[in-house]
């Protein structure tokens, strides 16, 4: 298969083959894991293939950064050793001390640690907007110093959605990058950089990697220009992934398609299950009609995901006791997996916001639902509401 043909072709189709060619010389189907920092010259500066050293490049990492720049429909992908690292050297690569970035006002909490204690040290200032309300985050931009507006569409726990359309306008309209971190969509399910937006970021630590075996970060552009500086950046500070944890990238992104529509069916019968439960006094998922962003949602999103969150009666002792009585749901954090797992957000991934306006109900649960046999989790969840 060519590589024009390769970009025609369908989402699944290039989860399994853009990247990489069966190895020429032993015909392997995919890609060996190359352990190796460095590379034999034949000559001063006669490199085979173009590799000299692992930090600058290496064919695992190629094969991955390849294939998830395919699947976002984007021209160079990045790999990096976590999300946090991607977002990391994004930041060094498109801004400069005394510039000022649009922060999502739910940002992930890693994702606001780094504006808040990182960057502003570095002389980076930003500003929280809801992603929900483009004309709050226009509001937000201040003309001449704003380089980049920064959204999560769904965002964590509350599943917030913005309008990438909408946002990629206003971002442009002040001479700004619109960055979008994917993570909680996948590609599968949305292609920020066909809707406008400028960077794609990913923890493929979540749904990229899918077997919650591996930490994982990207990076993806189209233009060219902007991937120069970030290639450069991605050699020149370091963080890129190494080759085991590239392969495995790699290896779950083959088979995120099937995993995600798999992770929609069940979060669809959970949700259903959960609106109808006693004990449960709010679903929030993208895909229900009553959710602010479900216009938005169903126009920039093949299904609505894998992340549920819900509010239970009794308030936060009854949280705690639900979470306290699964069997099939493993409390913990992080999402994407193929194990449903669970957490409670007020004490566990947003304990660091309680008391100022980013606070998450004490009485909510969010769900990051699994592909296990749908009716095991119901009946979890049965159980556990008690
Ligand atoms: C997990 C996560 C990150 C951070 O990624 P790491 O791989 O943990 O460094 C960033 N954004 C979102 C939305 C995440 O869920």
């Amino acid at each position: 298969m060519t590589q024009e043909h390769r970009q025609k072709s369908g989402f699944e189709t290039r989860a399994i083959h853009a990247g990489y060619e069966p190895d020429p010389m032993t015909g392997a189907v995919i890609p060996p894991i190359y352990a190796t920092s460095t590379y034999k010259q034949d000559g001063v500066g006669g490199l085979r293939g173009g590799y000299e050293y692992s930090r600058s490049g290496n064919p695992t990492r190629t094969a991955l950064e390849g294939n998830i720049a395919a699947l976002e429909e984007g021209e160079r992908g990045f790999a990096f050793a976590s999300g946090l690292a991607a977002e990391d050297t994004l930041l060094r690569a498109i801004c400069s001390p005394g510039d000022h970035v649009v922060i999502p006002d739910d940002a992930y909490g890693g994702t606001f640690r780094l504006f808040d204690k990182v960057a502003t040290r570095w002389g980076l200032e930003h500003s929280p907007a809801p992603v929900s309300d483009h004309e709050a985050v226009q509001a937000a931009i201040i003309p001449g110093r704003t380089k980049v507006v920064w959204v999560e569409t769904p965002t964590n726990p509350l599943l917030n959605i913005g309008d990438i359309e909408a946002l990629a306008t206003v971002t442009h309209d002040a001479g700004a990058l619109l960055v979008v971190d994917n993570t909680f969509a996948s590609p599968y399910l949305q292609q920020p950089l066909v809707l406008g937006a400028d960077v794609v970021v990913h923890s493929t630590t979540k749904y990229c990697g899918g077997h919650s075996d591996v930490v994982g970060g990207a990076l993806v552009v189209r233009d060219l220009e902007l991937a120069e500086r970030i290639g450069f950046h991605h050699n020149a500070t370091g963080a890129v992934a190494g080759p085991f944890d590239s392969w495995l990238v790699l290896r779950g992104l083959k088979t995120l398609g099937v995993r995600m529509d798999r992770h929609c069916d069940n979060a669809e019968q959970v949700v259903e299950f959960l609106s109808g439960h006693g004990a449960v006094t709010q679903v929030i998922y993208p895909g229900l009609e009553d959710h602010p962003g479900h216009e938005v949602a169903s126009r920039q999103m093949k299904r609505y995901g894998g992340i549920v969150s819900f509010r239970v009666t009794g308030g936060e002792q009854h949280a705690l006791d639900v979470c306290a009585r699964t069997e099939v749901f493993t409390l913990g954090e992080s999402l994407g997996g193929v194990e449903s797992l669970f957490e409670h957000p007020g004490r566990m991934t947003h304990a660091s916001v309680a008391g100022t306006d980013l606070e998450v109900p004490s009485d909510l649960i969010r769900l990051s639902v699994g592909i296990e046999t749908a009716d095991d989790l119901l009946a979890d969840l049965d159980r556990a509401l008690g």
